[in-house]
């Protein structure tokens, strides 16, 4: 701590040099630093001692609110008992028990590979699907689908199925063999919808041209976010996902939910695939397993997946695929206390209970300067703001600034503004967020 108090009390343009920041204006951030040095329950302390309310759970992780006892205690004792162990040839409890309580959330899913963050789950996924289809005679299964402004991390199979420009273009050819169905952010027909909005599920139908267009024998696997997040929140249509759901059952596709933002309860159910009632073939999660405390992702597989890799002689090693921090003890130890606290406070009912409230608070926002539309789904919501000619973004960021400065963390992507509370929020810091967001949008330039 004392050092930290040094660092951020002489903190000088030079100090900041070194580290090049992920997803971030660097320079201007550097010209202008906004550092959290701690954080509670739904609040950060900044480094000029302010405290801001999270309304973005960190990024999307921090379902439980900030450094809950129960989880720091798990991972002191952890690191301290096993601090590391491999997972290859090797195993430690930790590992197992988490896979089997979250097989236990998730009905259905009877096996778990872990990862270290939703990019690499999302790697881990695609590279099982293929090898699922090649298990079981299928080799020439191999194309996959993702969508128009999807988001699913950053390896090279992620930005491949992701549909992002700005995240593709600077990064060569990328996977081959990928296509996009079109995605479903309509605001002509979809507007300021409450929950799911009524228009796009034939778009859906997009995936039967794909499947004429390439042979469903060469295709292997469908992958969506059940809500889009990154792209700010964009909500599916009624009946989309099932249409996707029956489609990949048809032709033998199969459907990979990236849960790595629903996951845990943000839909006020343990997955999107619970809370629409749709079961994908592979679920990735990250963030929420482990309340952000410690990086992790996973696969969750449905029954008969892992099986089907399960012939051959018994020493073989099944699937070559594997990280080295994969079940990392500390990082089990953070999602076993994790889920017991989600469990205890009842977080993910917590979140359904709150939603309604949650709704009426987001779409109090219509009306206001700039905002064209705002939509919610669970704890979600995204508010999207007119852009300014020429200048795509800084209406929102700039709204970004004014938040930070006031005491509110938002998150914005283009000109939405994203929100994704910690499932502990009361109805008081939902009043607070919006009449703080509200005051903000109106003083707007
Ligand atoms: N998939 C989705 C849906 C995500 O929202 C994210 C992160 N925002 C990722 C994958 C990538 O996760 P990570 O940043 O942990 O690699």
């Amino acid at each position: 701590m004392q050092q930290l108090t040094e660092f951020t009390s002489t903190l000088t343009r030079s100090d900041l040099e070194a580290f090049w920041m992920p997803f971030t204006a660097n320079r201007q951030f550097k010209d202008h630093p906004r550092l959290f040095v701690s954080a509670k329950d739904m609040h950060y302390t900044t480094h000029d001692g302010r405290q801001v309310l999270d309304g973005t759970a960190g990024l999307w992780c921090v379902n439980a609110g900030h450094c809950r006892s129960q989880i720091v205690e798990a991972v002191q004792t952890q690191v301290a008992t096993l601090d590391f162990g491999p997972t290859f040839q090797m195993g430690h409890p930790g590992a197992f028990q988490l896979a089997q309580r979250l097989t236990e959330m998730a009905p259905g899913y009877d096996h778990v590979f872990f990862a270290n963050s939703g990019s690499e789950a999302v790697d881990s996924a695609l590279k099982i699907a293929i090898a699922y289809h090649r298990a079981r005679g299928e080799g020439t299964r191999q194309r996959l689908i993702g969508r128009e402004r999807g988001y699913h991390g950053v390896g090279f199979g992620g930005i491949s199925v992701g549909g992002i420009g700005t995240n593709r273009k600077f990064f060569g050819s990328l996977l081959t063999g990928v296509d996009h169905l079109p995605h479903t952010h309509n605001l002509e027909h979809n507007a300021f919808s409450k929950g799911q909005p009524e228009w796009g599920a034939h778009l859906a139908d997009e995936l039967e041209r794909l499947v004429l267009l390439h042979d469903a024998s060469n295709i292997a696997a469908v992958i969506v976010e059940p809500v889009a997040g990154s792209t700010g929140v964009l909500i599916p249509p009624k009946g989309y996902l099932e249409r996707l759901r029956s489609i990949c059952d048809k032709y033998g596709i199969l459907l990979i939910f990236d849960e790595v933002i629903t996951g845990f309860g943000r839909l006020g159910a343990s997955f999107a695939a619970d809370y629409f009632d749709v079961k994908p073939d592979l679920i990735t999660v990250a963030k929420g397993i482990t309340n952000g405390t410690i990086p992790m992702g996973a696969v969750l597989v449905r029954q008969g997946i892992y099986d089907a890799f399960m012939h051959g002689p018994e020493h073989a090693i099944e699937l070559f695929h594997g990280y080295t921090y994969s079940g990392h003890p500390v990082a089990c130890a953070a999602g076993l206390a994790t889920l017991k606290l989600y469990q205890q406070e009842g977080l993910f009912q917590r979140a359904h209970e709150l939603s309604d409230y949650w709704e009426e608070a987001v779409h109090s926002l219509k009306g206001l300067p700039h905002v064209i539309d705002t939509r919610n789904l669970g704890l979600v919501a995204g508010i999207e703001l007119e852009p300014i000619a020429g200048k795509p973004a800084a209406r929102a960021f700039d709204c970004f600034l004014r938040c930070y400065e006031r005491g509110l963390l938002i998150r914005t992507t283009g000109d939405i503004i994203a929100l994704s509370p910690p499932l502990i929020i009361e109805k008081s810091h939902i009043d607070e967020l919006f009449g703080l967001l509200a005051e903000v949008l109106k003083e707007l330039p």
